[in-house]
């Protein structure tokens, strides 16, 4: 059964969270709740899953946005996560090929670097042939002038070669949305801005629901489940505590940030992995007419709400990028956006930030409450099929009922049913797109972002009354069609929700973003009806995401 994912549904859905009794209720609207609740709903169970922000405002936005198997963790000797995760990406991408785009990634070979020629070479062919990398897309080692033709920006003093190998670049709260509108399709009920706040317990002390509060209306409610799945990501153990189960081992949070420079100050042709001045290594990777570059890995114990680069992690990716791209001289004022994130690493006695391990743990409390931790954005279909294969087994001794195994990798997510090729649906839609008066840059993006459900954009762009509306609200009228379908279709619940993660544009179009601001709230306030507390919270809400974006706090 289909169910809704529109925000104007928000109170029938409250009342259906209240009224059900649910096989599994995942806390946390990340990634890795949102694969949790695809999966199960596939093998057919009633699920339910909370988020108490937007969906993907924890650190599933936040990431280097890369579907990749981490050739760093190969020689930190983590070979099953890289074999998993590697594996992963081919079937991430088959399943959602217009937001998980392929990559060629140049690793340029300095002399006194993490790799010499030899170790990048048998590195990368142990690391593609564990991900079992077809024939075709199998590292290629490039001399340093093949290197220098890849990307003329690097610097030439110390470089001795390249290696040339696949990874793929996705939009990760995209990812997210296209996941959970899969599981939202298949009989799941998903909602933002509802947080769990205490859990519910019998008389034997095993756990049986959650009090939640839905921070959007104030609105309190109970919500009960035979098992309940704690992947709150950096707030695990928040939870953990909560349940009084926090013993063992504990989240070591590490913050991660980037930042984003036009293309006209950076014109990098290539992405490239490259060695810092302090033996790091760092990605800058070219999107959307810009240049992201990142990321720290420093210890983290402030706000999780809203981590900030600060003048430090600024000033740091400047310098890493300067040195190995010498001629662009970019300055503090050259960067457009940034954000920052935090793993949920597992904290391990002694290690650094850098080297504590990105695999996954399950920690099940004497409650029932199952906790997943740590983990990679790419592997999140695995995770999900390790909690979905227990809560199964757990299910099947309580009531009898057998369930499926997993079976996702089979499942399209929302708007990657392409049917024929993927490459004539883009280049249709895109010169579709350009007749509705889409300017030609913008309308690959458009049409990129969000696969085969475009035609519900375009259906919405093309009605006389969305035409006349966005004149009067001097947008564009593509962008009023976006966030309407993020309304109808993707819970677009306030304003910040389409201008940061439904559009990226905080980050990839950040001056537009602004613009974008007044009009979006004039519409969702009269649609809404907000009052005039509403409206000044919301519209500072987006106007603070654009803020905490761009300026770097000391
Ligand atoms: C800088 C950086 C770069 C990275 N790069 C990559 C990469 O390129 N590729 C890759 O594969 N991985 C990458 N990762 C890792 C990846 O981003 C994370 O593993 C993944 O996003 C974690 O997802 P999650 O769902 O577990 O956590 P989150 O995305 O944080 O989701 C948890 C959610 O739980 C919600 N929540 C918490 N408490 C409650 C409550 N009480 N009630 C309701 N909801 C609650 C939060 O609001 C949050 O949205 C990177 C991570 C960082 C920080």
């Amino acid at each position: 059964m289909k169910n809704s994912f529109s925000s104007l549904a928000r109170n029938e859905l409250l009342q259906q969270l209240e009224a059900e009794k649910y096989d599994l209720l995942a806390i946390g609207g990340g990634v890795t709740g949102a694969g949790i609740a695809l999966d199960s709903a596939v093998r057919g169970m009633k699920v339910a899953l909370i988020e108490m922000q937007d969906f993907a405002a924890g650190t599933s936005s936040r990431s280097t946005k890369l579907v990749h198997g981490g050739l760093r963790y190969l020689k930190q000797g983590e070979i099953g996560l890289v074999r998993e995760v590697g594996r992963e990406r081919a079937i991430v991408y088959e399943n959602a090929r217009h937001i998980v785009t392929p990559e060629w990634m140049l690793m340029p070979i300095i002399k006194g670097g993490t790799y010499g020629k030899l170790m990048a070479s048998i590195g990368i062919y142990v690391y593609d042939w564990l991900a079992g990398v077809k024939k075709e897309e199998r590292r290629k080692m490039l001399s340093k002038e093949e290197t220098l033709a890849k990307e003329p920006l690097l610097r030439k003093d110390g470089l001795i070669g390249g290696g040339y190998y696949v990874e793929y670049r996705t939009d990760d709260a995209r990812l997210t949305i296209e996941i959970l509108k899969a599981a939202v399709q298949r009989g799941a009920t998903a909602i933002n801005y509802v947080k769990a706040e205490n859990f519910l317990y019998d008389i034997n002390r095993k756990i049986y629901g959650v009090k939640a509060k839905d921070l959007h209306s104030g609105r309190e409610i109970t919500i009960q489940a035979s098992k309940i799945v704690n992947a709150a990501g950096p707030w695990v153990d928040t939870l953990r505590e909560l349940d009084g189960s926090k013993q063992g081992k504990r989240l070591h949070l590490t913050k991660g940030v980037h930042l984003v420079v036009d293309q006209s100050r950076f014109p990098l042709r290539q992405a490239v992995y490259f060695d810092t001045p302090d033996k790091r290594m760092v990605f800058a990777i070219p999107r959307d007419g810009k240049t992201y570059i990142g990321t720290t890995d420093t210890d983290y114990d402030g706000n999780l709400e809203h981590p900030r680069m600060t003048t430090e992690d600024r000033d740091y990716i400047l310098k890493c990028a300067n040195s190995m791209f010498p001629s662009i001289a970019l300055k503090p004022e050259d960067v457009e956006s940034s954000w920052a994130g935090l793993r949920p690493l597992i904290h391990e006695d002694g290690k650094s930030p850098s080297e504590l391990s990105r695999k996954d743990e399950i920690f099940i409390s004497d409650s029932g409450l199952i906790t997943i931790a740590g983990g990679k954005l790419t592997g999140y279909r695995k995770m999900a099929e390790r909690i979905v294969d227990l809560v199964a087994s757990q299910l099947s001794d309580e009531t009898g009922r057998i369930y499926p195994p997993c079976s996702t990798d089979k499942v399209t997510l929302a708007g990657g049913d392409f049917g024929g090729s993927f490459d004539r649906f883009v280049d249709e839609k895109v010169r579709y797109a350009k007749q509705l008066g889409v300017p030609e840059q913008a309308a690959s993006r458009w049409v990129l972002r969000y696969g085969t459900n475009i035609n519900k954009v375009f259906e919405l762009m093309e009605k006389e009354e969305t035409k006349q509306t966005a004149e009067s609200l001097q947008l564009e009228p593509v962008v009023l069609a976006g966030l309407m379908y993020g309304i109808q279709e993707e819970m677009v619940t306030r304003p910040a929700d389409f201008i940061n993660r439904r559009s990226s544009a905080v980050n990839f179009d950040h001056q537009r973003a602004q613009a974008w601001v007044r009009p979006v709230v004039v519409y969702m306030s009269q649609l809404f009806e907000w009052d005039e507390s509403q409206i000044a919270q919301f519209e500072e809400e987006a106007n603070q995401a654009l803020r905490f974006a761009k300026e770097a706090v000391q």
